[in-house]
């Protein structure tokens, strides 16, 4: 199966022949795949830390990694979007005098920044976007956005099916 950008993914270097296991692996996920000079497919990357599993390794930039260097894992994509719980994803809350009487407005939610959604890692660590900055760690919430996301995926599959 091609790699597309949020595949979950494991960089296996040259030097471990193909070894799933060998130490020097490391897990990560794609954030963007350009052809350079014309013909090479490259994959940027993003790996998590190996010293803290819940971090990533980079933040800010992506590491250039050879596509032969890389295999899908299959469970389930790297990050998944959610809904905002503070704002039900509009992006906005009410916005109230101090005394809490009188409504003055709307202003961005302070949960998602305005955004409207989050996403969330394997690890259950939220972010604004994906390797954006965290934003918190709520457990179990990848597990749960998962099987929404797998339901989903059914559902539209079952949809595009043609009538039997
Ligand atoms: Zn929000």
């Amino acid at each position: 199966m091609k790699l597309q950008p949020g595949n979950h993914v494991l960089y296996i270097p040259n030097h471990a022949n193909g070894d799933r296991n060998h130490p020097d692996c490391e897990e990560g996920f794609i954030t963007s795949i350009k052809k350079l000079w014309g013909r090479k497919e490259f994959a940027w990357c993003r790996y998590w830390s190996r010293i803290d599993p819940t971090r990533l390794r980079t933040t800010s930039c992506s590491e250039m990694t050879p596509m032969q260097n890389l295999v899908k894992l299959e469970d389930g994509p790297a990050w998944l979007p959610f809904q905002c719980m503070n704002c039900n994803g509009s992006g906005f809350v009410s916005h109230y005098t101090y005394d809490g009487d009188d409504f003055v407005g709307a202003k961005d939610c302070p949960v998602c920044h305005g955004n409207g959604r989050l996403v969330v890692y394997r690890h259950d660590h939220l972010a604004y976007w994906p390797g954006g900055p965290f934003a918190g760690k709520l457990d179990g919430k990848y597990a749960s956005e998962l099987i929404e996301y797998e339901t989903t995926k059914r559902t539209v599959k079952a949809l595009a099916a043609p009538p039997a």
